[in-house]
């Protein structure tokens, strides 16, 4: 039987194909990349200042709302985001039960344009790897996309996955943005490279290594950039109430001896030193960052539980 394919015509959607607007090769003929204010691809790409490189259609908007409140209305600072998978095989149920993955993929990309829309993005690519490619490391395709990209629009900050993240094609993700980025020149490099929250926040990380990333104010726009992405909510799953309550969660209690300063509040912690030094195992990374934590838990039972 044929699944319903959905209200989708793909003759209609807004979209700039690359191959047609610059010379840079994305690997899949179904790659993309959506200008919201329609400016040339190129032109788009080279005004970004912060690039966010996820594996889904929404991951952006949970992990990475304060750059992307940061550039908002600003004329110096442009945010880009990058959806490296095709996302094609998501759960669904209500409206969207009898959705193919075909129809469902189309929903989502509509979904991802229109929250770069409502953001004020600079640009969003959507590089349409299927999950088995991203997962699979002998594969250059998403990594030799990604680098093209980064030498596009050579961006201060990127932020993208943590390495403690519990879905593997985040990991993947992550772990292929920083095989990109030790393959650039020294001069080519951004000043940093931030790891987010989304399936594991990073509460449990010592104060002293979490990045803070002021997510108060602008409760509506935080709202709307969650709430398009309606074919993954009301399929089941409140990522809209589960970020917002996170952030507040993260604000509160960061402190336990003052008063809220923060409305919201996100962690990310810093992957920097993995492309600096490009022989650090990021492995052996996090198992740093992993005993940071239980020392931290050692020494306070210790201290408390002197005989
Ligand atoms: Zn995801």
């Amino acid at each position: 039987m044929k699944k319903y394919d959905g209200w989708v015509n793909p003759s209609r959607l807004p979209v700039c194909r690359m191959h047609d607007q610059v010379n840079m090769i994305l690997h899949q003929k179904t790659a993309e990349i959506f200008i919201p204010d329609g400016q040339p691809v190129e032109i788009a790409l080279q005004r970004t200042t912060h690039l966010c490189f996820s594996a889904h259609q929404d991951d952006i908007e949970i992990m990475a709302a304060q750059p992307i409140l940061e550039c908002f209305q600003q004329e110096d600072k442009w945010f880009t985001g990058v959806v490296v998978s095709d996302g094609r095989g998501s759960p669904r149920d209500g409206l969207y039960r009898e959705y193919s993955d075909e129809a469902m993929w189309l929903v989502r990309n509509q979904e991802q344009r229109k929250a770069a829309i409502i953001g004020e993005y600079a640009a969003q690519a959507l590089l349409d790897h299927p999950s088995t490619v991203i997962k699979d490391s002998s594969r250059p395709e998403p990594v030799e996309d990604i680098l093209a990209l980064l030498r596009a629009t050579r961006p201060q900050i990127i932020y993208t996955h943590n390495l403690a993240d519990k879905h593997d094609t985040h990991v993947a993700v992550a772990l292929r943005v920083i095989k990109a980025l030790r393959s650039l020149a020294p001069d080519e490099q951004p000043a940093r490279l931030l790891g987010c929250e989304v399936w594991r926040g990073l509460d449990w990380m010592i104060d002293a290594e979490k990045i803070l990333m002021d997510v108060s104010g602008h409760a509506n726009l935080q709202a709307a950039l969650l709430g398009v992405f309606d074919s993954q909510i009301s399929g089941g799953k409140r990522y809209d109430l589960a970020s917002l309550g996170r952030r507040r969660a993260n604000a509160t209690y960061f402190e336990s001896h003052e008063v809220d300063k923060l409305d919201g509040l996100s962690y990310a912690m810093d992957l920097t030193p993995l492309i600096k030094d490009d022989q650090m195992d990021p492995g052996d990374f996090m198992h740093a960052t992993i005993q940071h934590f239980e020392k931290d838990v050692r020494e306070r039972i210790g201290r408390l539980n002197q005989s």
